[in-house]
């Protein structure tokens, strides 16, 4: 039998897992990470996907994608994407369909190509670690993801070679995955949920194999990304006492100080203490200079309380829309890597009066939760009965502007509405109809999902023709719509742009393009990840040479200097082996180097 896989596509990191028998399983990446950095780059016109897309960032910013999710199913000129414009390296351009797409590479690629890169990843890792093909998966999305939204998800999918059979939300995969379903009495759940560059807190209400979203709220600007920010201005702050160098200034140096903060951070969930080293991050007339720093949990706490405090608000607004004290919750559920942070916890703990359930890696639960869900939808597992609601009102818009829900948020889905359209004036032949997701009073303050016109109408008084419109939610929160004549019985055909923002044709092209590139492109890669491994070694060799001056041989020195050369003559037109070979052997004398330099330094 098939077996479909679940997959959280996060902002910052994603996930793959699968059930297996009555398991379980994260699948690891090839790197051996049970998640995957959501960066893609482009690099020598290869592509890169996960850590390796990540780590090269520093020296390809223009041409390295974060937060592609902050981009799926949103137009140019919304704020979102404004915002989210001026706070990336990369560049952002109008589609000629009004949505927001990405410049990589110098080509101009839509939001669900760009995730599709890492769905296929994702596909590879669990291709390799299952022995076989994989084609269908379960794929979350945040709980107030909109139609077009989801649209957008299931288009990646698609794109990377993959029958989506669900969309689930997040936070209903994470209340599946710790088996808030199970039990036969009602139960409150609160999911808190605080990834790299979002919180979200959503209150579900699970009874009997249902998950109804009672609420949702969050701050899409608050993440494990602003601790990591407090930790590099507090190091760079020690620094500048120190040495009177701002590391803020200097790129790599910026890059270097964010990849210990975020370690440290990590360190510090589990140790009480650690030390930051970062050798040779600055240099000024006296010589090199290095960051040695020890960063204690306490320091960290104090450094960070008022954002963990933060999420507290969000908390409130969803328990008051819920109409629900802290007290009711039966069931604090932690989701997302940074909640591994002892003081989230603590502060959650507090909050609620309840310890959280942390018997899974908060990083994963998402991913468990879908791989159940998958497995369910592929007969590999009956236990599973989940249904989501609808997060926000599907409606039309009718006289005066004013937005008229039809079905209302946190109604149960698959779910349908119908309501009878008639005609103003006599004798008129067509019936124009503005479909909206939102929860406004104004139809213009809601979201456009399409616009058609019923028409064919035939000649009456005005109030006599009667029209019957069926909207319907499917299981992955996509709208649907059609009509008929209910005089005629004549079906109408009610043509809804595709709103995922690429028509099918498209996918299929793309999808087509993508698997006649597919070998090429892998060797593409190896290629262009062993040019950042060169690069990123010439370059801190050079710096020890510069850094080491005095301190050893010369023979070393010139032994280095002529391995670099190597190397660098290799870079614009060798092959993968010639780059391999030289790579290592400047690994190795650049080795020799440090160790007769860290040598002298103890001696000193
Ligand atoms: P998202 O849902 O945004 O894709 P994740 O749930 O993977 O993201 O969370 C990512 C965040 O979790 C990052 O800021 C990362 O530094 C943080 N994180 C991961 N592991 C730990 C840890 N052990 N301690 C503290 N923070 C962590
Ligand atoms: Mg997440």
């Amino acid at each position: 039998m098939k077996r479909a896989i679940g997959i959280d596509l996060g902002t910052t990191n994603s996930c793959v897992a699968f059930f297996d028998k009555d398991e379980l399983v994260v699948i690891p990446n090839k790197e051996g990470s049970r998640t995957t950095p959501s960066v893609v780059a482009m690099k020598d016109g290869s592509p890169l996907v996960g850590n390796i897309a990540r780590r090269q960032a520093g020296t390809n910013p223009e041409n390295t994608v974060f937060a592609i999710k902050r981009l799926m199913g949103v137009s140019f000129e919304s704020e979102e994407a404004q915002e989210h414009a001026r706070s990336v390296a990369y560049h952002l351009v109008r589609a000629d369909n009004g949505d927001a797409w990405v410049e990589l590479g110098g080509e101009k690629l839509s939001p669900p190509e760009i995730s599709a890169m890492i769905l296929r990843e994702l596909k590879a890792s669990a291709e390799d670690y299952l022995g076989e093909e994989v084609t269908e998966a379960v794929i979350t999305v945040p709980a107030y993801f909109n139609d077009a939204q989801r649209a957008a998800t299931k288009a990646a999918g698609k794109i990377a070679g993959i029958e989506v059979k669900r969309i689930i939300n997040e936070p209903t995969a994470a209340a599946l995955a710790y088996g808030a379903e199970k039990e036969g009495e009602r139960k409150l759940v609160a999911v808190y949920d605080l990834g790299g560059g979002t919180f979200d807190i959503t209150i579900l209400e699970v009874l009997g194999g249902v998950c109804t979203v009672l609420s949702t709220a969050g701050d899409t600007h608050l993440g494990g990304e602003d601790i990591d920010r407090a930790i590099m201005s507090e190091l760079s702050r020690r620094f500048e006492e120190k040495h009177g160098i701002s590391l803020l200034d200097d790129r790599t140096a910026r890059q270097r100080l964010k990849e210990q903060a975020e370690q440290a951070k990590h360190e510090l969930s589990s140790a009480i203490e650690t030390d930051v080293t970062l050798p040779f991050i600055a240099m000024d007339a006296s010589g090199p200079k290095h960051l040695e720093e020890k960063f204690t949990r306490i320091e960290l706490e104090a450094l960070v309380s008022s954002t963990v405090e933060a999420t507290l608000g969000p908390v409130k607004q969803a328990l008051a829309d819920a109409e629900l004290k802290a007290s009711d919750i039966d069931e604090i559920l932690l989701v997302g890597g940074q909640t591994r942070m002892p003081l989230v916890q603590r502060i959650v703990e507090e909050f609620f009066g309840k310890k959280p359930n942390r018997s899974f890696n908060p990083d994963e639960v998402v991913a468990m939760g879908a791989a159940l869900q998958a497995s369910a939808l592929s007969g590999q597992n009956d236990d599973i009965l989940l249904l989501d609601v609808t997060p926000l009102s599907l409606g039309v818009e009718t006289g005066g502007g004013i937005f008229t829900p039809l079905i209302k948020r946190n109604t149960t889905i698959p779910t349908r509405a119908t309501e009878i359209f008639t005609t103003s004036v006599d004798n008129q032949t067509f019936v124009p109809i503005h479909v909206l997701q939102g929860e406004r009073e104004m139809a213009e303050d809601n979201e456009t999902l399409a616009r058609f016109e019923l028409t064919d109408i035939p000649p009456a008084p005005r109030g006599v023709p009667a029209i019957e419109v069926a909207f319907e939610i499917d299981a992955d929160g996509i709208v649907h719509v059609s009509a008929r004549d209910l005089g005629t019985g004549r079906e109408q055909s009610v043509r809804v742009v595709a709103s995922s923002g690429l028509s099918e044709e498209q996918i299929e092209r793309i999808v087509e393009d993508a698997e006649r590139l597919r070998e090429s492109d892998a060797m593409r890669r190896e290629l262009a990840e062993l040019k950042n491994q060169a690069t990123a070694l010439i370059y801190s060799s050079e710096r020890a040479i510069e850094a080491a001056e005095g301190l050893i041989d010369e023979e070393i020195s010139r032994k280095v200097a002529g391995d670099i050369e190597n190397l660098r003559d290799l870079l614009e037109t060798g092959d993968a082996i010639d780059l391999r070979e030289a790579l290592q052997l400047l690994e190795e004398s650049a080795y020799q180097m440090a160790e007769v330099i860290y040598g002298k330094e103890n001696e000193a």
